[in-house]
């Protein structure tokens, strides 16, 4: 368990209702993002991809399928979450998928208000992911562009998701409940995690008693953007829920 002296962060960039708004322009760079931990989710300039970072390693799933082994520091990012991952709870599951993690395991470890960070190893009978595609300028809402979203699936895949979960009251900050992301051990399959499920899973549940909000406050559209927040919570909802 956390000891009380130690304060354990989770960092994010930008926020879900820009993003949702359609502010896609990158606003911190992977150099930058990448002092403030070494593991994470987020996605790249022009909501291009979805991205995976896992010991200081960035990959990134394009909207064809394919995963990019990401080392250009100076990419830039409109959304990204990173931690540090220490003071670990390690965890076992059997028979796991959204609907255990949804009920049994967030009501065991005691989820719903606070900000987690989960990350499960092993062999998953299924895997569904979908990737955003690269957007031009005028960028579209995240609603749009969740109406198009390719996804695939992969069968019998050895992988790791990371990702984490926040309480719903945070929910136009970040994506309520689990933002997860998958990455296979080979690096060629990758993307947002919308269906899995497994026998047997290993990893580590870290739970955070520090959100650091960071907003990126030289980006015009950041600062002077309207958000429909009666719009924003059924764009959330539609492209973003996967509580089955
Ligand atoms: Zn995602």
């Amino acid at each position: 368990m956390k000891g009380n002296d130690l304060i354990s962060t989770l960092y994010e960039h930008g926020t879900l209702a820009s993003l949702m708004a359609g502010n896609m322009d990158g606003t911190i760079t992977v150099a930058d993002l990448l002092k403030h931990g070494s593991t994470g989710i987020g996605t790249f300039n022009g909501l291009d991809g979805e991205v995976i970072i896992l010991d200081g390693e960035v990959y990134q799933a394009v909207s064809d399928g394919h995963v990019n082994h990401m080392t250009d520091r100076q990419a830039k990012m409109p959304f990204a979450s990173v931690h540090t991952p220490e003071d670990l709870e390690k965890i076992e599951l059997s028979n796991v998928d959204f609907t255990a993690l949804n009920g049994d395991f967030a009501e065991k470890h005691a989820l719903k208000n606070i900000f987690a960070a989960l990350r499960l190893k092993g062999n998953f009978n299924h895997v569904k992911v979908r990737i955003a595609p690269k957007q031009e300028k005028p960028y579209p809402s995240l609603l749009e562009v969740a109406k198009g979203q390719p996804t695939f699936t992969n069968d019998n895949v050895t992988g790791t998701i990371i990702g984490y979960y926040a309480p719903e009251i945070f929910g136009s900050v970040t994506a309520a409940g689990w933002h997860l992301h998958f990455i296979s051990d080979d690096r060629q399959f990758a993307g947002h995690l919308l269906e899995f499920n497994a026998d047997q899973l290993t990893g580590d549940l870290q739970i955070f008693d520090n959100l650091q909000q960071h907003m990126p406050i030289n980006d015009q559209a950041f600062r002077q953007g309207e958000v429909d927040m009666g719009i924003l919570r059924d764009s959330i909802a539609q492209s973003e829920g996967n509580n089955d």
